[in-house]
């Protein structure tokens, strides 16, 4: 899929999907023509950047702002698509921001991970197909800028208190805040200590610029916030030229605003930092530095997704302590594990838009996300024979009516169902001899009650091959079956005139010894096997599911062993399965399962 952010959609667009509450707010927006006054000057700027510059082609602005501090996962994902296809359908443009204003976090590593996420999820931004994500750091001499204004105009101050002074005279629920003795500085006076600050005349922590709101707010966002700290830092993009930063929570409203952004969608969490946001844009607008309108704030359930974590720190913990292979471990939730895993872009949309958005926390399952791949996979993934737990079947005749050495092609569909419009995929070829692999399961010398399979008496077909009757096993010294015997009954081959001449119980499938090649099996299952795994502070580490990865040798069909790196298969009876990205190499198959053909967890 490709993002028509840079080519405005029809406005109908958005109405073929289920509306939600942002999908309501928007279209109302747009009714009203609430933003239909932005001018935008090509690149993100303050008021007098944009002033002269045409009307906004992009009929609404969002934005993905991740901090580079860690690799995104399918919390984020949710987001992404969310803000991308809002995009996208309104006509819009959604912006990648880096935020980065704080200078100790970042990491190239984790820049370039969330470029590749975002495009592998199939949006660009910015408003161009590879357009530079924007970064927050980038407007520091704004927000500088804007601080200056603000003091200037009696809106902020500087507070030597201490820490611990500022923490107790903040108040709390039940009691208003107490004024800071620096509280009453004159403009003058604190716009020559804020430029100390900046020119490094003060200690990291000695001061903090204040925003000037009320201390006896019942929203104790709004009892001053701090807007600027002292950390003496090398910043990744800015090097040494700051030694003062501006807070998250004055950073971000700046970040939107030059940014033309009209709607800015964010978890709940944020939802008491709202009135801050549009009190500071408010002010930055009366003070000329910003054009009106400014950008509103929306809040959305985050993401619970039921046995799996999905915070930073605890992700790292299990990469640090080797509970996984690393952050692309595909029983990781980040994104570059849910690829690995063989998830699909189209699978991760499809998930996104399917739990939808609301305003209220919820739990949502984790079969909902496996379905979703399912639904995906089923109609594109090409069909293919496995054994998983290989036990050999000698078909003793086959030398008398086959003739010895004789390999019999065959031939199946790649899919079952061709999608119209699509072209007919090459058929899969393979062959029959001799010696075929089965699963070890599929025969039973005594047969429980109602088994169908492979038990000495019993007709099943190999699947897309002959019937054959089970005449019996040989076993080692402990018992263990070490091969199945039967018999092939000629002239019964899959597509020929005397195929239903003889009636079988069951196909099942198998693999030929001849050109069947070995193949290294990773069975991933879920990470935990708690729902909730770190639910109320609980150690997440006590419910690692210890069988969330299993590694078999088994044997493959020969189009299965040329699959390409990061192809996806069905494998049939096992479920969808993936070529790893890494390992795997034509002729020596390294497959991932991806997800079951059933959900076996919800029961
Ligand atoms: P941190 O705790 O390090 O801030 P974060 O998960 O909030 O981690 P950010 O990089 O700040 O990470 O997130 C980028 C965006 O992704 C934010 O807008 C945030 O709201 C959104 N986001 C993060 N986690 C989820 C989630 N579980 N569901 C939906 N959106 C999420
Ligand atoms: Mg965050």
């Amino acid at each position: 899929m490709s993002s028509a952010s840079h080519t405005p959609a029809a406005p109908e667009e958005g109405a073929t999907k289920p509306s939600n509450f942002l999908r309501q707010i928007i279209e109302h927006d747009l009714a009203k023509g609430s933003y239909a006054s932005r001018r935008w000057a090509g690149s993100p700027g303050d008021a007098a950047h944009h002033a002269s510059a045409p009307h906004d082609p992009a009929r609404i602005r969002t934005r993905f702002p991740p901090e580079p501090n860690g690799y995104l996962h399918v919390g984020h994902a949710k987001s992404i698509c969310l803000n991308f296809g809002l995009a996208r359908d309104y006509g819009g443009v959604c912006h990648l921001r880096f935020d980065d204003t704080n200078p100790e976090k970042e990491d190239t590593e984790y820049v370039d991970s969330i470029i590749d996420a975002v495009k592998w999820l199939g949006f660009d931004w910015n408003g161009a197909p590879d357009a530079a994500p924007y970064q927050a750091s980038d407007y520091f001499d704004f927000m500088y800028r804007a601080a200056e204004a603000l003091i200037e105009r009696g809106h902020a101050y500087v507070d030597e208190q201490t820490p611990e002074q500022m923490r107790a005279n903040r108040g709390d629920f039940s009691r208003p805040g107490v004024d800071s003795p620096y509280r009453s500085r004159t403009p003058a006076e604190n716009l020559t200590r804020f430029r100390q600050m900046r020119d490094g005349e003060l200690a990291d922590g000695a001061a903090v610029l204040r925003a000037r709101i009320a201390m006896d707010s019942p929203n104790i966002n709004l009892r001053d916030p701090a807007i600027y700290r002292i950390r003496r830092a090398t910043h990744h993009n800015t090097g040494d030229k700051w030694c003062i930063y501006p807070m998250y929570t004055f950073a971000h409203p700046i970040e939107d605003a030059l940014e033309n952004i009209t709607h800015s969608i964010c978890t709940l969490e944020f939802e008491d930092q709202r009135p801050f946001y549009d009190w500071l844009l408010e002010r930055l607008i009366e003070a000329g530095l910003l054009a009106a309108p400014a950008p509103h704030q929306y809040e959305f359930a985050r993401l619970n997704l039921s046995y799996v974590i999905t915070s930073k720190r605890k992700l790292a913990q299990l990469v640090n302590e080797g509970k996984v292979s690393g952050w692309d471990d595909p029983r990781m939730p980040t994104i570059v594990g849910l690829r690995r895993r063989g998830y699909t872009p189209a699978s991760i949309q499809l998930f996104a838009e399917r739990i939808g958005v609301t305003k209220s926390d919820s739990w949502i399952d984790y079969s909902t996300l496996e379905g979703c791949l399912r639904e995906d996979l089923e109609a594109k993934a090409y069909r293919g024979m496995a054994v998983l737990d290989p036990v050999k079947l000698v078909l003793t005749n086959w030398d008398e009516v086959m003739g010895a050495g004789h390999l019999e092609p065959c031939t199946l569909p790649a899919l079952p169902h061709v999608p119209e419009g699509q072209p007919e995929p090459a058929a899969r070829q393979f062959s029959i001899g001799r010696e075929v692999w089965i699963e070890r399961e599929d025969f039973e010398e005594v047969p429980p009650k109602g088994y169908k399979r492979l038990f000495p008496g019993n007709k099943v077909r190999l699947k897309g091959a002959y019937v054959i009757e089970c005449t019996g096993c040989l076993r080692d010294a402990e018992g263990r079956v070490t091969e199945v015997q039967a018999q092939l009954i000629p002239d019964t081959k899959s597509g020929t005139p005397g195929a239903d001449s003889v009636k079988a119980k069951a196909a099942i499938t198998w693999v030929g010894v001849a050109d069947g090649v070995s193949a290294e099996i990773r069975l991933y299952d879920r990470l935990f096997s708690d729902a909730q795994p770190d639910a109320g502070g609980k150690d997440f580490l006590a419910s690692l599911n210890p069988n969330s990865l299993k590694v078999v040798s088994g044997f493959v069909e020969p189009s299965l062993a040329q699959a390409k790196p990061d192809q996806k298969f069905q494998f049939e009876r096992h479920g969808y399965f993936v070529a790893d990205r890494l390992d795997h190499a034509p002729g020596q198959p390294v497959f991932n399962r991806a997800v079951g053909l059933k959900d076996s967890w919800g029961k």
